[in-house]
């Protein structure tokens, strides 16, 4: 019978061990709860094997030992089944405390309960069997397991009564019957030895069905609990995205609600169907490297588009066991974009016709232009009369005035069409200022005015940006000063203040005693069109373009301006610019800039050089009678060439040291020309200098020009001077005799 006994409680103590291991295995976050019911169920099975090793004992003392080591695990189960409860209910403070440490005490008492003179053995019909003996340690054993037993059921019914959700009732009663099993074991152990029975250790055999329930307790608490486990089912039914899974024989074997609800089947009806029977595919999708893929394909059903992710799912030998496969309806998305690739090549096909329209429109304004301004010039430097030149000159400023006109409107188009571009460059304050005086202080004398420029001799000379623009700003604002100064003066001030090490913040105030503006005006003066104060400023010529362009210029360059008038007094407008500084030269005084200019003019019209030879190519004939006209008081030799094939012809004849081509030319252009010019064999003009000759002035022009092997840029209208300077610059000096008048 004892054998029997044993055999039982081996096999139960195995199996609680078993179970005990696996459940840790299990757990992926072994956190104290995990630890703790893995502990409970080592001390059960060891409580169960060593007091199971007593009953099958012949000898008393071999027996204490294992009553002795089976003790151990007894205390050991009580504290780990006193935890557990105190982690269940989640009591804080005095009473957790108390519990916690109570238990503790069976640790203390355990030398005594283990004492050979204190326990008693006798040999009973089912094996061996002890008793404590009655006395002081036997009372205090006994009173130790009730208030165990007691704080027990105290923190249990503090679960019950806090608690919210079901599973923790559920939990409560549970613990609630654990501790009445193992209490009724004792009890019944204790009161058959009392009753003089042979003791059937039930104490034992019943902390087996305390360990069952607890052991489903542990599990009920883990499935309640948020882990990756737990949630992954309710996420994998929870998302939109339709996910298959396939098993190893790329049968489709499980579906989430998306999937079904994607293919408008129910679930078993989705299980009968394979990959190529939801998608158009002309490949294994599942062959291939790695453990992702992802592919584009279109769902028979619907024909949607769907972007296709494949995950391959391993074993622990890393052998596929299927694949998960998620997908995403990006109709839509794809519909969109092939949508706004539609707009885009429609804007940028509108975008092209637009700068191609403005870049003709350009050369087709200037051309006529050039002709009138580059044959009044001539009559200006031929007439003797004076009646005829003072109408050239007249010609000359109308002819300026309407090329600003053109200029500020084929500007304003491309700041509007977003086509305007900062081009910045190195570039000299003091060059570009003394530019500035030179250009307004003929039209200042004209009027009375007194021009003055306020530079502080430390200002930074050597600049980083757009040259141009930051030039038609200060010159635009200058020339509205002096337009609308009447008498008086106009000054200029500049000063500049550290920004980081290699940025200064400039500012440009432009400051006149003139009409000034109505303050309610101030608000419209950037308005496009718009000439505030009309009855003053209609005799004033002006389109209101003017400083819209400033405005906008300074916006693309992070700029900006401010107005300050008092009407009838005069006006200051401040342009603010940051600029980089690219050296430590300084402006210094700035000098009379408009002898030397005049000086500069004198000197490169008293130049001749009746050895050099020019070739100009131009398809009009006007332009190349101008280009004639303004070169010949330097004696220069101009041969004509009205088209890229003529000028071809002309430099395997001869050998011209500057060419001037034009760029629009029917049939081969002057780019062309030049492409075919070097590919020559026979060109004996290899080494001379060509200039493109261009009506087209839209900004960054320049720098195509000069990338596709220009030497130099000129725009039309031809500035004669300008022109007398190239030449200068170009000719050899051996060829240029100069001071002739
Ligand atoms: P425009 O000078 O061609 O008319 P702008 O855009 O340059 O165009 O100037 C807009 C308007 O602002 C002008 O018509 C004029 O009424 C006013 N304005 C500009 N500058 C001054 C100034 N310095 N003094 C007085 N009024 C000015």
């Amino acid at each position: 019978m004892k054998e029997f006994l044993f055999y039982v409680i081996f096999a139960l103590s195995s199996i609680t061990y078993f179970v005990g291991f696996s459940e840790l295995g299990r757990s992926s976050r072994k956190s104290i709860i995990d630890r703790l019911y893995f502990m409970s169920a080592v001390f059960s099975a060891g409580w169960g094997m060593f007091i199971g090793l007593v009953l099958i004992q012949t000898d008393a003392d071999t027996a204490a030992v294992f009553r002795a080591i089976g003790m151990v695990h007894i205390i050991g189960l009580l504290i780990c089944f006193t935890n557990m409860i105190i982690y269940w209910s989640d009591i804080r403070g005095r009473v957790k405390r108390w519990t916690a440490c109570f238990v503790w005490l069976g640790v203390l008492l355990y030398p005594f309960l283990v004492q050979r003179q204190n326990v008693e053995f006798s040999m009973t019909a089912y094996g061996m069997s002890y008793r404590i003996k009655p006395g002081i340690w036997s009372a205090v054993y006994v009173a130790y397991c009730s208030v165990t037993a007691v704080n027990m059921m105290i923190l249990i019914i503090h679960m019950l009564r806090r608690s919210i959700h079901k599973r923790e009732r559920d939990i409560a009663y549970a613990m609630m019957l654990c501790v009445f099993i193992v209490g009724f074991g004792c009890a019944m152990d204790a009161m058959l030895q009392m009753m003089g029975f042979a003791a059937l250790p039930i104490s034992t055999l019943a902390q087996f069905a305390a360990q069952i329930v607890l052991c489903r307790t542990y599990r009920f608490d883990n499935e309640s609990r948020v882990t990756l486990e737990n949630m992954s089912k309710f996420v994998y039914y929870s998302v939109d995205e339709p996910v298959f899974v396939f098993d190893e024989g790329e049968h489709l074997c499980i579906v989430n609600n998306g999937a079904t609800i994607f293919l408008g089947l129910s679930a078993e009806e989705c299980c009968k169907l394979q990959m190529s029977d939801i998608f158009v595919l002309d490949r294994d999708v599942f062959r291939f490297r790695g453990n992702k893929s992802r592919v584009e394909a279109r769902c028979w059903q619907k024909n949607n588009i769907c972007s296709i992710s494949i995950d391959k799912i391993y074993d622990d030998y890393m052998d596929i066991i299927g694949y998960i496969v998620i997908v995403h309806d990006v109709t839509e998305r794809v519909r969109m974009l092939e949508r706004l690739e539609r707009e885009k090549r429609r804007a940028d096909k509108a975008n092209e016709a637009k700068s191609a329209f403005l870049a003709n429109m350009s050369h087709e304004i200037r051309t006529p232009i050039n002709a009138v301004m580059g044959m009044n010039e001539m009559i200006l430097r031929e007439c003797e009369e004076p009646a005829i030149a003072e109408y050239a000159r007249n010609i000359q400023n109308a002819s300026k005035t309407l090329l600003v006109l053109i200029n500020d409107i084929l500007d304003f188009s491309k700041i509007e069409s977003g086509m305007m571009e900062v081009i910045e460059e190195e570039y000299s304050l003091r060059d570009m200022l003394g530019a500035l005086k030179t250009e307004c202080i003929m039209r200042a004398e004209e009027k009375g005015l007194a021009l003055n420029f306020v530079v502080p001799p430390d200002t930074p000379n050597d600049l980083m940006g757009d040259e141009v623009r930051v030039r038609q700003i200060l010159l635009n604002i200058l020339t509205n000063a002096v337009k609308y100064t009447m008498k008086g003066s106009v000054t200029m001030t500049v000063s500049h203040e550290k920004v980081t090490p290699d940025v200064e913040q400039f500012t440009f105030a432009v400051a006149d005693t003139g009409i000034g503006i109505k303050e309610e005006n101030i608000d419209r003066l950037f308005g496009k069109f718009d000439r505030v104060d009309e009855e003053q400023v209609h005799a004033i010529e002006g389109t209101g373009l003017g400083l819209s362009i400033v405005d906008r210029l300074l916006k693309l360059m992070q700029g900006s301006v401010t107005v300050e008038s008092v009407y009838g007094q005069g006006s200051v407008f401040t342009v603010h610019l940051q600029q980089k500084v690219v050296s430590d030269e300084k402006v210094g005084v700035l000098g009379d800039d408009r002898k030397k200019n005049e000086k500069r003019r004198k000197d490169t019209t008293l130049f001749v050089a009746p050895d050099a030879k020019i070739l100009a190519v131009d398809d009009n004939k006007v332009n190349l009678t101008v280009i004639r006209g303004l070169l010949r008081k330097t004696k220069v030799q101009v041969t004509c060439a009205s088209s890229g094939r003529e000028c071809l012809e002309c430099v395997a004849k001869e050998q011209y040291d500057i060419i001037l081509l034009d760029h629009m030319m029917p049939a081969m252009d002057g780019i062309e020309t030049l492409e075919e010019m070097k590919k020559m064999p026979d060109n004996k003009s290899r080494d001379a200098r060509v200039i493109v000759l261009t009506a087209n002035a839209m900004a960054g022009v320049r720098e195509m020009y000069l990338e596709k092997g220009f030497d130099d840029y000129l725009s039309k209208p031809i500035d004669g001077t300008l022109l007398e300077q190239l030449l200068m610059k170009y000719l050899s000096p051996e060829c240029i005799i100069q001071g002739v008048e």
